[in-house]
């Protein structure tokens, strides 16, 4: 600490000394793009004393993390794990230093987050804590590359699946889920898409069933692979991506070009808070 000059370190101290538990916040990031965090997440990342975060979280999102707050990186790369146990201590043992942690993960924490097992301990150790949904890249992905989820008259559900197969952990029943309906979401599905699209189609699925997989979404280096349920071993796709099975991935409600909306994303009009009209749809369309 230089001189009391980090107002963030010294009150944590002032709370440590106090013998003042600290808190946990397990907070979902959204899929990169820092646009799509949460304004509650945004204001937890001010306030932290120290972030605690994963390899998913775009580097936007922790650019916004503040100069004064520690920076973990638990990321779980290939090869490289830090065990979920260790995790869940350092989240507990951070707090019991009076800190306020914020757990970032990429999308919501608790879709196949593991943020469950996180809350879990925080309880048992008696840590307060707090859960903010994030934006999952479950569905964001396909906004993203223009699939709808769902659609009128083409899917009236979707499944979000993981492809990934834990060991001691049941596999999904992809030839059952072929009989579900609808659209089909593989988070975790890129290296074992070939048994899966061959398990999809031994379970019904017509094999020109439509794919769109859409590889790191919402970040500068977003690409979407189309193709169909017979093709996707062999197609290009690398993680991080969101497999979209069913009618619905053969859509593209894209418009073009792109900046015509996001042109002004951060500056809202001068006007718009404080002199805001409310508009019946019935008065808009006649005035329109
Ligand atoms: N909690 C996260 C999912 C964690 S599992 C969420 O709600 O989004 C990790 C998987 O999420 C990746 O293997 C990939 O399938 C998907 N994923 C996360 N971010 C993504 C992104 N920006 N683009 C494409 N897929 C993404």
């Amino acid at each position: 600490m230089s001189g009391g000059t980090n107002t963030s370190v010294t009150h944590t101290e002032n709370r440590a000394a106090a013998g003042e538990i600290g808190s946990v916040a397990l907070v979902g990031a959204g899929p990169g793009d820092p646009d799509l965090l949460t304004l509650r997440a945004a204001r937890l990342l001010a306030g932290a004393d120290v972030v605690v975060h994963d390899a998913l979280v775009g580097d936007g999102v922790l650019d916004l993390i503040p100069a004064s707050a520690e920076r973990i990186d638990v990321g779980k790369r290939p090869g490289r794990p830090t065990p979920q146990e260790m995790i869940s201590a350092l989240l507990v043992e951070l707090a019991r230093q009076g800190r306020r942690v914020v757990r970032l993960k990429g999308g919501d924490p608790f879709v196949f987050g593991r943020g469950g097992e996180e809350a879990a301990a925080l309880h048992a150790a008696g840590v307060p804590f707090a859960v903010v949904p994030g934006i999952t890249s479950s569905v964001a992905a396909p906004a993203a590359a223009g699939v709808p989820v769902t659609h009128r008259g083409v899917s009236a559900a979707f499944t979000v699946v993981t492809g990934h197969r834990r060991t001691g952990e049941p596999d999904v029943d992809w030839r059952s889920l072929a009989q579900v309906g609808g659209t089909i979401v593989v988070l975790m599905g890129v290296s074992r898409r070939a048994s899966i699209a061959a398990e999809l189609i031994a379970g019904g699925l017509a094999r020109d069933t439509p794919v769109a997989a859409v590889q790191s979404a919402t970040t500068d280096t977003q690409v979407t692979e189309r193709c169909t349920l017979a093709e996707l071993a062999d197609a290009d796709v690398r993680s991080p991506a969101v497999i979209v099975i069913g009618a619905v991935a053969a859509y593209e409600f894209v418009s073009r070009p792109h900046h015509v909306v996001d042109d002004d994303r951060h500056e809202p009009p001068p006007d718009a808070r404080h002199d805001r009209r409310h508009t019946t749809i019935d008065a808009a369309v006649s005035a329109a």
